[in-house]
């Protein structure tokens, strides 16, 4: 009888380990691993430290200053909000006089690439931001694709964007295969893919109500990224929800609690 107890006790255990063990999402900092000494969201130092922490991915913000320089800043205003400086309709030279809470200058893209070129393991996900006109978005766009190309990156970047407007260029001018998802958390997965995009990319607060849009993407072959995903409770709903990519501020909790719960 005793034998019997133990060999079912056993046996529930084994299901329950089985059933506790989810898919590891990606890891993505969130404007780079910010969180740590010497760094600050959308440095340079922020990508090298997602890249020494061998992240899938460093999210980083891109807008084009007012004398068409391709600048690694989430804007619209400097993080600096005193200066009162607008990172597309102020100049490189004005933009970069404004040092970050780290001290450091706020990159070029050139800057980010050629770092980013030094990881084989970290990807960059270049988030586009919106432009002034759809014009001016569609320039952006190739000039940002043709940079890429140039540092010979094409299979180590992913691009995110609001608009679909972005993305549909992305699609046009993008090496065919380039993962672009969309960050604007409105559209059923159908009709962002139906926008050549190959993956959702949703907010939080907003997924949680939509749960059904993850196994709705999955099923139509894209992938499922969330932000900006900083507290356990949330992080443990997007894991035991099978989401692909956890963007974070918090990229050491995530992995902490990948550990815990993924196999
Ligand atoms: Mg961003």
């Amino acid at each position: 009888m005793k034998k019997i107890f133990l060999i079912l006790l056993a046996m529930t255990a084994t299901i329950f380990t089985i059933s506790a063990q989810y898919k590891a999402p990606k890891i993505i900092a969130h404007r780079g691993y910010h969180a740590t000494e010497g760094a600050a969201r959308n440095s340079l130092n922020a990508l090298k430290a997602a890249q020494q922490k061998g992240y899938f991915g460093s999210e980083c913000d891109i807008n084009r200053s007012a004398d068409g320089e391709l600048l690694v800043i989430h804007g619209y205003w400097h993080p600096n909000k005193e200066s009162g400086v607008h990172v597309q309709r102020n100049t490189k030279a004005e933009i970069q006089a404004i040092k970050l809470t780290s001290g450091e200058v706020v990159p070029t893209l050139d800057e980010y690439l050629a770092q980013a070129k030094k990881s084989k393991k970290t990807k960059l996900i270049i988030e586009i931001k919106n432009h002034a006109t759809p014009a001016i978005e569609t320039e952006v766009v190739r000039e940002i694709v043709a940079k890429v190309a140039a540092y010979g990156l094409e299979k180590r970047v992913e691009y995110i964007a609001f608009r679909p407007w972005v993305c549909t260029e992305l699609v046009k001018y993008a090496p065919k295969g380039t993962q672009i998802a969309y960050l604007n958390s409105d559209y059923e997965p159908e009709y962002v893919k139906g926008m050549g995009c190959t993956g959702i990319d949703y907010r939080y607060r907003n997924l949680v109500k939509k749960p059904h849009w993850i196994k709705e993407a999955q099923e139509l072959g894209m992938t499922v990224n969330v932000w900006t995903v900083n507290k356990e409770e949330d992080i443990r709903w997007c894991i035991e929800h099978g989401v692909d990519y956890i963007t974070t501020d918090n990229p050491v909790l995530v992995e902490q609690l990948i550990k815990e719960m993924c196999k």
